[in-house]
């Protein structure tokens, strides 16, 4: 197994936050990931595009669940059995290769499999949980592998069951429908278009920082309360789309931190509304 001492992180999340991992692993194998999960109790991180690194070094071991542990097998003609840290963007890939649909709007979503299933990633009202079958995880308090299926995992907006358990995911099954290819490869284009037109993607972040509270939308209540284009250090609400931060240069965990407490704050003065950070604070 690859790993890495005194690990800098910028190019491990995508806000590029620099802070420094004092050990890092790499797995390669089921047995790898399960064997350093049980001996360090680390920190897990998937394509990183989801988390505010809130230290500037961490002593705490660093499992990296990516590129390192990932591949996709097609089971039956809509059926994949994908390992955790696969790539969405090479999900989406392989899925219109096989003229495969489902996955189109994952296609621009940054990040892995495990960390989607996590998160229950999705947009345009479709989330990664509507395509799961079942998922393998190791549960770390029962010290045991468990595959369940996605009836019992309860996928709700940006959550699950998994979510709130101390577990690590090994691989999920999928289940898609076959589609025409040039239908795929449209929606998935255009969704990117639309996405890279609308989002601050010249800076670096991790997407919206927010859940969306019922009834209410994001940017627009940031933009109200006066934080769009809001600065601390080199933290800025976008003034692209308020709903994002975004790293203007070089931006400490801390000052993402305050710029969320700042809008919080003022949001729910203003709405009455509790702003619930989407992003996992590590
Ligand atoms: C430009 C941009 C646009 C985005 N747009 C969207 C969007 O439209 N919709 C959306 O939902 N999200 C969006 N995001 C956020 C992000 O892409 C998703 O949440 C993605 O699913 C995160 O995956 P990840 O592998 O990077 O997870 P990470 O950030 O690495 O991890 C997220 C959480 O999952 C945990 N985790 C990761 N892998 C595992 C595993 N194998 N087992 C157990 N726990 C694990 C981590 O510990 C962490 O708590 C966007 C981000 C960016 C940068």
């Amino acid at each position: 197994m690859n790993v890495q001492y005194n690990l800098d992180l910028t190019e491990y999340n995508s806000y590029r936050i620099h802070s420094v991992a004092r050990v890092a692993y790499f797995p390669e194998s089921k047995d790898e990931l399960i064997d350093v999960v049980q001996k360090k109790h680390p920190i897990i991180i998937g394509g990183g595009c989801n988390v505010i690194l809130s230290k500037d070094i961490y002593e705490q071991p660093i499992v990296f669940i990516r590129e390192n542990y990932s591949s996709i097998k097609q089971i039956t003609g809509e059926q994949l059995l994908v390992m955790a840290g696969t790539d969405l963007k090479v999900l989406s890939e392989y899925a219109f290769e096989q003229s495969m649909t489902g996955l189109e709007y994952f296609y621009d979503i940054p990040g892995c499999v495990g960390g989607a299933t996590i998160m229950n990633a999705g947009c345009n009202g479709v989330s990664f949980g509507d395509f799961i079958d079942f998922v393998t995880y190791f549960d770390v308090d029962k010290n045991k592998i468990i595959t369940k299926s996605s009836n019992d995992l309860f996928f709700q907006y940006r959550g699950s069951q998994l979510s709130v358990m101390n577990i690590v995911i090994l691989e999920v099954g999928l289940s898609l429908k076959i589609g025409e290819r040039e239908c795929i490869w449209k929606i998935m284009q255009e969704n990117k278009d639309n996405r890279w037109r609308k989002q601050p993607r010249e800076y670096p972040s991790a997407g919206s920082v927010f859940k969306r509270p019922a009834g209410h939308y994001v940017g627009p209540m940031i933009t109200e309360v006066g934080l769009k284009g809001y600065r601390i250090g080199d933290a800025m609400f976008s003034d692209k789309h308020a709903g994002f931060i975004v790293n203007v240069g070089n931006a400490k965990g801390g000052d993402v931190l305050s710029l969320v407490a700042i809008a919080q704050e003022k949001v729910k003065k203003m709405y009455d509304v509790n702003l619930e950070l989407e992003q996992r604070v590590i």
